[in-house]
């Protein structure tokens, strides 16, 4: 394993944004986010725990043109938008949101392949930092994460006083490394010293599911019109919990055309809209509480059925930013044992 001097962050920064667009936390904009680093500033290393926006916005953009249209004599003519080509190196990024993006990645790259998604995700470099201060709101552990466990990064930091231990976890980040000036080997006690951070680390995530009732209870409940409705009575159907939830992908897809010249967008789109499955006879899902069942049981239930995997990491940026406190370990957690009498299973 390496490890770099804090004081060298600054520098190694420098030597990566030669070859790579690098992105850092920032909450300039107001909210923490992954921003272009401005080559100087690092004072994010004091403050982040973790952003507001998760980075799966540096591959799957909250809006973005796919291709212009031109419409003469009947006939349509289009010009894509070119792919991007920029590579990107995201630095900090916790691995609840790396898991994240490999959660989508199943969707974006194994079963279609998005050319507008993939053309940014082949590029990037993901280089993690152990969450070492979780907030009261993370349960990543139920979900077989650790706050500071390297996974689905390149290079995983851990804050272990002056220095941050370096584990290279990809060849993409072991060649990185090697080419980076200021890192040094670490020692037998830098790794022990980690090790004890880390543990430290997961006895700070307090908040706990347990994901194995959930799977027995979730199918059972899904007819459960009564318990849906209670526990959706709050939600007012902003879409923050969808827009922020670091595994959540669904897009919304419109031309606009003026005089014969138009262009497609995709952006963001939330389940938690009533417009978002309204079809011109019929809506399936204009009531809220189908709204809100539908959110749990795509992530804790249809998605593990279609790739074998919880489509939640327990980042709980739901919890933390929803405007009433809908709190979905607390759904998760009240799902009824058995099914009503008379509902079908
Ligand atoms: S953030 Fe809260 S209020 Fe908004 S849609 Fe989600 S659960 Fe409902
Ligand atoms: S459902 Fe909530 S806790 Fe789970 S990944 Fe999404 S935002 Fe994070």
């Amino acid at each position: 394993m390496k490890k770099v001097k804090k004081q060298e962050i600054q520098k190694l920064l420098s030597q990566w944004q030669q070859e790579f667009t690098v992105f850092v936390p920032s909450r300039e904009a107001g909210v923490a986010e992954m921003v272009v680093w401005d080559g100087q500033d690092i004072g994010f290393l004091e403050w982040y725990r973790n952003t507001v926006i998760p980075p799966k916005e540096n591959f799957l953009l909250n809006m973005e043109k796919m291709f212009d249209f031109h419409k003469a004599d009947g006939n349509y003519s289009l010009e894509p938008t070119p792919a991007e080509d920029r590579k990107q190196l995201i630095f900090g990024i916790r691995p609840c949101d790396a898991r994240a993006i490999s959660i989508i990645d199943m969707v974006f790259k194994d079963a279609y392949e998005d050319t507008y998604y993939l053309s940014r995700r082949e590029n990037a470099v993901l280089v993690g930092m152990g969450c070492l201060n979780p907030y009261d709101s993370c349960f990543c552990t139920s979900l077989g994460l650790g706050p500071a466990e390297a996974t689905d990064v390149d290079l995983m930091l851990t804050d272990i006083g002056d220095y941050f231990l370096i584990e290279e976890i990809t060849d993409k980040g072991k060649e990185l490394l090697a080419k980076a000036e200021g890192v040094e080997e670490a020692t037998k006690d830098d790794e022990t010293r980690a090790g004890e951070v880390k543990d430290a680390a997961v006895q700070k995530v307090t908040r706990k599911i347990d994901v194995g009732e959930i799977e027995k209870r979730l199918p059972a409940s899904f007819d459960n019109e009564e318990f849906w409705e209670k526990i959706s009575a709050k939600c007012v159907s902003c879409g923050i919990c969808t827009f922020l939830c670091p595994t959540c992908y669904c897009f919304d897809i419109n031309d606009e055309m003026l005089k014969g010249d138009g262009a497609r967008y995709r952006n963001w789109d939330s389940c938690s809209f009533p417009l978002y499955t309204q079809m011109p006879m019929e809506n399936p899902r204009e009531e809220k509480w189908r709204r809100v069942r539908q959110k749990v049981h795509h992530k804790y239930s249809f998605y593990p059925m279609l790739f074998d995997v919880i489509a939640c990491t327990g980042c709980g940026r739901c919890i933390r930013l929803c405007p009433v406190n809908w709190d979905i370990t607390q759904t998760l957690s009240g799902l009824p044992a058995e099914a009503p009498a008379g509902t079908e299973k």
